[in-house]
């Protein structure tokens, strides 16, 4: 098999209003922590040859896993107390991509959405049949106590009983933020992205956002790039953001860096969605435009260099 030298991971922890203010500087420590290990265990499995698809599920995992961020354990509260969980995965290599919606007792929908492909003809599985299908593979459901966090307890206290659902990136919602992704580059030359979210605080009747849905919120194609969007989901699901980033470079020959920025500080903007999304192509070129505040992210490539960043 070809390989070549260069390999490369970008993950983001969520985008929106970050007030420098409410996060006291041990907060911030503990999200840049949070966000190396991902970045190093994605790192290490592309370091040793192994796939991009991988890197990206096993650094999405660790975000999950961890409760600051609103995917997996710290996803927000639903209207009804309860927790619904979305997520996809993208290979670039084949475009095969798996996603989940409106989980339940999943700890990682990530891994979840990419069995949808590999043991499934389908794409997306949502609700009670997504949740048959991964008890059926011998997915462990885990009690909501498992998903609760005091901080998410607390915010949906603010919420409960109205009609309103907060989005991660509203104002004076700083400390909603958590949406997961992962994309990355392996040395074999494929490309892979995938998205992990809670959705919105207090959301009802079933929400669900841009993330599992294949070409808005998560998208992949070795001939462009591979995208992981985290943001207003109503707005990036109109735009079809990530697929039209990959459009912009296939048929309008822009740069991976171009098409980001005439999607996210161009159009996003005029159009009113808030948010940021990570990115890589082909070459190894990472980019992390976002038009909000601030967002968690980091990358890291083959030289080891780990670079975490929550504002400029
Ligand atoms: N895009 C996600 C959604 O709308 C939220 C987020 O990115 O934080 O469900």
């Amino acid at each position: 098999m070809k390989t070549r030298n260069t390999f490369g991971i970008a993950i983001h922890g969520g985008a929106g209003t970050i007030s420098k203010s409410e996060l006291s500087a041990e907060k911030e420590q503990e999200y840049h922590a949070a966000l190396e290990e991902a970045l190093s265990i994605g790192h290490s499995i592309l370091a040793q040859g192994g796939t991009a698809i991988d890197a990206v599920e096993m650094a999405i995992n660790s975000l999950e896993n961890c409760p600051l961020f609103n995917a997996g354990k710290g996803a927000v509260f639903c209207a009804d107390g309860r927790f619904e969980l979305d997520a996809s995965i993208m290979n670039g290599k084949d475009l095969s991509a798996g996603a989940v919606a409106g989980v339940k007792g999943i700890a990682n929908p990530i891994s979840l959405a990419r069995k949808v492909f590999e043991k499934t003809q389908h794409v997306l599985l949502a609700g009670k049949g997504a949740m048959d299908f991964a008890k059926s593979i011998g997915v462990n459901m885990e009690e909501d106590a498992y998903f609760h966090t005091e901080h998410r307890y607390k915010q949906w206290q603010d919420l409960v009983g109205t009609d309103t659902v907060a989005l991660d990136h509203g104002s004076k919602k700083s400390k909603n933020l958590g949406t997961v992704g992962a994309v990355a580059y392996d040395k074999m030359g494929d490309i892979a992205a995938g998205t992990s979210t809670g959705g919105m605080t207090n959301k009802a009747f079933s929400r669900v956002g841009d993330t599992p849905i294949i070409g808005s919120g998560t998208y992949a194609n070795n001939k462009t790039c591979a995208i992981s969007c985290t943001g207003h989901g109503e707005f990036f699901l109109r735009a079809v953001v990530a697929y039209d980033i990959s459009c912009l470079m296939e048929y309008g020959g822009l740069s991976l860096e171009q098409a980001c920025e005439k999607v996210v500080n161009e159009k996003l903007v005029e159009f009113g969605g808030e948010g940021g999304l990570i990115a890589v192509d082909n070459l190894g070129n990472i980019c992390l435009p976002y038009n909000s505040d601030g967002m968690y992210r980091g990358w890291a490539k083959e030289d080891g260099v780990i670079y975490t960043k929550i504002h400029e």
